[in-house]
């Protein structure tokens, strides 16, 4: 189990990044908003989807759930 992050700031293509706890890209602690532990990237998402409809992996820490 790893925490997830989302970014509250979208990137230019409008999309929230979802990130672990151990990403290096994490965002800033005022851009970034706790989503809970899960187990994969996939559930992170998920949840991540219903706060950010446009809530998408990050392509460094969580490539599997990315899609671009
Ligand atoms: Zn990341």
């Amino acid at each position: 189990m790893k925490k997830y992050y989302i970014n509250k700031k979208a990137q230019a293509n409008g999309d929230h990044e979802v990130h672990n706890e151990d990403c290096w890209h994490l965002p800033k602690l005022e851009n970034s908003e706790y989503l809970g532990r899960y187990s994969s990237c996939f559930d992170a998402v998920t949840e991540a989807k219903e706060r950010y409809p446009k809530a998408n992996g990050c392509k460094h820490c969580s490539k599997e759930c990315h899609t671009s």
